[in-house]
């Protein structure tokens, strides 16, 4: 277990249609209630238990984590725990012209930016709520400027709606600075109408890029990356491409995830987590979490990219924004 992701909320000021589409999480969909969702300082106290298990690398996610109020606090929390090596935060960039000094000052460190496209009709109609381009530039040009970089940006394709987007923003990030990471449109969660036609392969992803601007492979620089690197070999620096649908990594795979209302997801596409909350707020000892935690790390079997299949596909998934992807 190297890699923890935390979704802070199960709410976010967009609706993404490969995510939460907004006919489904309309004005009356429940979200959960504040007091289902963990507190900063039940995150915090997790958060060390999965130190205490080889945990180095934290992620802050949602739902879109930077709407939850205070989130620097946290931040400063997790920074301040001995042991945690990296703090990241994945975010839409609506808030964080806003935010990035006060997370800096905290103690984050990198962050990664949700865009999809340059193109506001597409972006708009990609992210539900017509929200402009602009104002997620601006969002990482602040992360820029107060030093959280270098920023990636984590672009999902899908067929027929945003692979024209794909050279223009990689030719922006080329430019500032920026790593892309193209990712392929997944079937998490229920409510995302996914069909594998929509699925643009890594591989296609990388040729569009490649025929304007030479790439060359990268070695992994860590064991169980999820992303494949490549290398612009005019030396104008790197992409990443995940390619979760096309080619699986399930087995390289070191990441724990803790959902908002407290349970553990040792698989993105599993079923059922396992509710650390309760034990949280039974009076539980550090100890006795550590044991519970150990034990489901050790005995999962989850591998559904790998697995999937017709048996998989009827299954029940988490949904996305629960645990952050
Ligand atoms: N709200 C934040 C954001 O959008 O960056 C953080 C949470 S979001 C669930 C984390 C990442 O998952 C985003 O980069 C998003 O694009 C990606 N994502 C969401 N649904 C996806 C899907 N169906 N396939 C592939 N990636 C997806
Ligand atoms: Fe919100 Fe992120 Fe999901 Fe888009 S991908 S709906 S920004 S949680």
């Amino acid at each position: 277990m190297h890699d923890l992701r935390i979704s802070v909320t199960d709410r976010c000021n967009f609706r993404c249609t490969y995510c939460m589409p907004r006919e489904i999480f309309g004005r009356d969909y429940a979200f959960l209630p504040r007091t289902e969702i963990l507190t900063f300082e039940e995150i915090a106290r997790l958060a060390r238990i999965f130190v205490g298990l080889g945990v180095r690398k934290i992620r802050v996610t949602g739902g879109e984590p930077l709407v939850r109020k205070d989130l620097p606090d946290l931040v400063r929390q997790l920074a301040g725990i001995p042991g945690v090596e990296d703090i990241a935060l994945t975010t839409n960039g609506a808030l964080l012209a806003a935010q990035a000094a006060a997370l800096h000052d905290a103690g984050l460190r990198r962050v990664t930016v949700s865009l999809d496209s340059l193109d506001d009709a597409v972006f708009g109609a990609m992210n539900g709520v017509g929200f402009p381009v602009a104002r997620v530039l601006a969002g990482i040009d602040a992360a820029q400027r107060y030093g959280l970089a270098p920023v990636k940006v984590n672009m999902v394709v899908k067929r027929g709606v945003n692979e024209t987007s794909v050279l223009p923003l990689a030719e922006y990030a080329r430019d500032h600075g920026l790593i892309l990471r193209l990712i392929e449109f997944m079937d998490v969660g229920q409510s995302n109408g996914w069909r594998m036609q929509d699925v643009v392969p890594a591989a296609e992803l990388v040729g569009i890029i490649d025929a304007a601007h030479p790439l060359e492979p990268l070695p992994p620089s860590y064991p169980g990356e999820v992303a494949t690197r490549w290398r612009y070999r005019d030396g104008a620096g790197e992409i990443g491409v995940i390619a979760s649908v096309s080619q699986p990594f399930c087995g390289a795979c070191t990441r724990a995830r803790l959902s908002a209302k407290g349970e553990l997801y040792t698989c993105l596409f599993a079923a059922a987590g396992l509710d650390l909350r309760a034990l949280l707020r039974g009076g539980a000892t550090d100890d006795e979490i550590e044991g519970v935690i150990a034990g489901r790390w050790e005995r999962r079997a989850d591998r559904y990219s790998e697995l999937r299949s017709a048996e998989t596909r009827g299954l029940r998934h988490v949904e996305m924004f629960a645990i952050g992807g």
